[in-house]
C-alpha cells in the first residue's frame, strides 16, 4: 500500500492548495494520506473532503515547531480531534510568532543592505501568519540575491547565518500531550535531519517517549538506505510506531514525490495500524 503522511499546501510553505496535492498524491498512487502543514492545520478540511471525494483515506496531520534546548525539532502530530480547543489554540499560538520572526529577520537583513524582505516574503505566502523561511528564501533568489534556495539558507537563513533570529516555538512536553489529548499520536519527523549526533537523538527520544510520544519517521523521503536503517533501530529500541512521509512542498528542487515514500524495514511497525480500518 502506498501511504504518504507528511506533506505541505500553501497553507504553510507548500506551493498548492490541499485538493490538488491531494489529487496528485492520488495520480502517484497513494491510498492514505495525512496534510502536515507548519503550525496549522486550516487546510485539513479541504483535503479530508478532497480525499473523500476520491476515495482516499485520510487522517488529521500538523507538522508543529518546538524548541528543544538550542535546536529546532518537529513534531508531527496525526490522527487527532482537529475541533480539540487547546491543541488549536496552542497552534496558533505558535504560528503567531511567524510574523514578528519574519520583522526581525528583515531588519537583520537590512542592517547588512538587503531590503524588502518582509513585504516579499508575505508576497509569497498565502496567509501572513504561515510565512516561513521557505518564502524568505524565495523571495532573496527572486530579487538576485542568491543564485539558489540553498545558497539562500546556507548565507542568510539557516541556523546562525547572518539573517538568522532564534525563536521560541512550542515546547516539547505541551506540544505532545496536547497531540496526545487530542486523541492522536506524536511522531518525530525526519529524525536524521537535525544535524545531532546520534547520543543526542537518544536523549530527545528519553525525553519524547516520557512526555507519551509514541512515533518515529523512518520511511521518510529525505533519508537515504542507511538513515532509514538508524531509523528504524531507533524505532525498535524506543518501541514506537514508525511513520512514512515524502514532505512534499512543490518545489522541483526538492526532487520529492507526493504520494511515494521508501518501504519501511520488515522489522517496523507501520504507524497506520493504530488508524481505525489499517489495523
Ligand atoms: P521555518 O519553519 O519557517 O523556520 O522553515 C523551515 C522550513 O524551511 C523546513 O520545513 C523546510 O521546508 C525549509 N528548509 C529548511 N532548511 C532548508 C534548506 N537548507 N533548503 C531548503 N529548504 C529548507
Ligand atoms: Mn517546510
Ligand atoms: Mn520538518
Ligand atoms: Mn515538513
Amino acid at each position: 500500500m502506498q501511504i504518504d503522511l507528511h506533506f505541505h499546501s500553501n497553507f504553510s510553505d507548500g506551493i498548492y492548495p490541499p485538493r490538488e496535492l491531494i489529487k496528485k498524491a492520488q495520480a502517484n498512487g497513494a491510498q492514505l494520506l495525512a496534510l502536515t502543514d507548519h503550525d496549522n492545520i486550516g487546510g485539513l478540511e479541504e483535503a479530508k473532503t478532497a480525499s473523500a471525494e476520491l476515495g482516499i483515506s485520510f487522517v488529521n496531520g500538523v507538522e508543529i515547531s518546538v524548541t528543544w534546548g538550542s535546536k529546532v525539532i518537529h513534531v508531527v502530530g496525526l490522527n487527532f480531534d482537529m475541533n480539540y480547543q487547546p491543541l488549536i489554540k496552542l497552534i496558533d499560538e505558535i504560528r503567531s510568532v511567524r510574523l514578528k520572526r519574519l520583522a526581525l529577520m528583515s531588519e537583520k537583513l537590512e542592517h547588512i543592505g538587503i531590503n524588502g524582505l518582509y513585504e516579499g516574503a508575505l508576497a509569497l505566502a498565502s496567509h501572513p501568519d504561515t510565512v516561513g523561511r521557505r518564502h524568505m528564501a524565495e523571495y532573496l533568489v527572486n530579487e538576485g540575491i542568491v543564485s539558489s534556495i540553498q545558497q539562500a539558507f546556507n548565507k542568510y537563513l539557516g541556523e546562525g547565518k547572518k539573517g538568522f533570529v532564534k525563536t521560541e516555538w512550542g515546547s516539547l512536553p505541551e506540544v505532545v500531550r496536547l497531540i496526545v489529548e487530542a486523541g492522536g499520536i506524536a511522531v518525530l519527523a525526519h529524525p536524521l535531519r537535525y544535524n545531532l549526533t546520534l547520543s543526542k537523538i537518544r536523549q530527545f527520544l528519553d525525553e519524547f517517549v516520557l512526555y507519551g510520544g509514541q512515533g518515529i519517521e523512518v520511511g521518510c523521503s529525505s533519508h537515504d538506505y542507511n538513515e532509514i536503517m538508524t531509523a528504524s533501530l531507533l524505532a525498535e529500541q524506543y518501541n514506537l510506531f514508525a511513520s512514512s512521509g515524502s514532505d512534499f512542498h512543490g518545489h522541483e528542487y526538492d526532487q520529492r514525490k507526493i504520494g511515494v515514500t521508501p518501504d519501511l524495514p520488515t522489522e517496523c511497525r507501520p504507524i497506520w495500524t493504530t488508524f481505525k480500518n489499517f489495523n
